[in-house]
């Protein structure tokens, strides 16, 4: 199964992703993850997107597009993957149909999470990200068992720097500019499906399951 995730900041891609990853078997790919250990780690890639990524803004095409491809010639996407947060723009849209027709395969379905403005100001606010791992835990919602440590492997769970109120209202602004023009991109080719994301977690995942069973919009 070959999927991609869209949906606003904050609204839920990267754990459904994850639980999807898990249920269907596939990698899970966030690009959002991938520049954020990069940056951790101090690479060249991280030097390179951490200022934008502070700021808010995207990451350039030329330097997401490449990140991608490289990633999904490696073996494991052999049988599928989830795409959690690329394609952002058009031109990484167009650049994504290339690379899969290079690969000679086809997306299966865009699952576009749809969440108001409001909650997801609040599930960015109380997002607490595992420094080690990457694992996301809300506060209130999706608490780890130990105050501030991640149930996987133990690590720091870190607010997210661009996680505060006003780059998340930056990141919502970009979103609406760049990402949300994708929604019709999607649609025109018979991909996408439109899940309600303003409920629990798992319900938010059946609603998914469900949606992937029934015809595209
Ligand atoms: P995205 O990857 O789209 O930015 P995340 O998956 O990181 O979003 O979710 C944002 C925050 O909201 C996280 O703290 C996560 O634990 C929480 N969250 C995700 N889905 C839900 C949900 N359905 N209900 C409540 N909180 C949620
Ligand atoms: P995310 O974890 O998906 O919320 O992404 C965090 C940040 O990484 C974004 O605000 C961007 O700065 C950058 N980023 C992640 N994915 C992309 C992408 N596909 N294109 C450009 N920038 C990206």
């Amino acid at each position: 199964m070959r999927l991609v995730l869209l949906g606003p900041p904050g609204a839920g891609k990267g754990t459904q992703a994850s639980n999807l990853a898990a249920h269907l078997g596939v990698p899970h790919i966030s690009t959002g993850d991938m520049f954020r250990e990069a940056a951790a780690s101090g690479t060249e890639l991280g030097a390179l997107v951490s200022s934008y990524m502070e700021s808010g803004g995207l990451v350039p095409d030329d330097v997401t597009i490449s990140v991608v491809r490289r990633r999904l010639s490696l073996e494991d996407c052999g049988m599928g993957f989830i795409l959690d947060g690329f394609p952002r723009t058009l031109p990484q849209a167009r650049a994504l149909d290339e690379t899969l027709e290079e690969m000679d395969a086809t997306l299966d379905a865009v699952v576009n999470i749809s969440v108001p403005d409001e909650v997801l100001v609040r599930r960015s606010s109380g997002r607490r990200t595992c420094s080690r791992c990457g694992r996301t835990y809300h506060l209130e919602y999706d608490p780890p068992e130990r105050e501030g440590l991640c149930d996987d492997c133990g690590g720091e769970l870190v607010h997210r720097s661009d996680d505060r109120e006003e780059t998340v209202l930056q990141r919502l602004h970009v979103y609406g500019e760049r990402t949300a023009p994708l929604v019709d991109y999607y649609r025109s080719r018979s991909l996408l499906r439109t899940v309600d994301g303003d409920s629990s977690i798992d319900e938010v995942f059946e609603r998914i399951r469900s949606a992937l069973e029934a015809a595209p919009e």
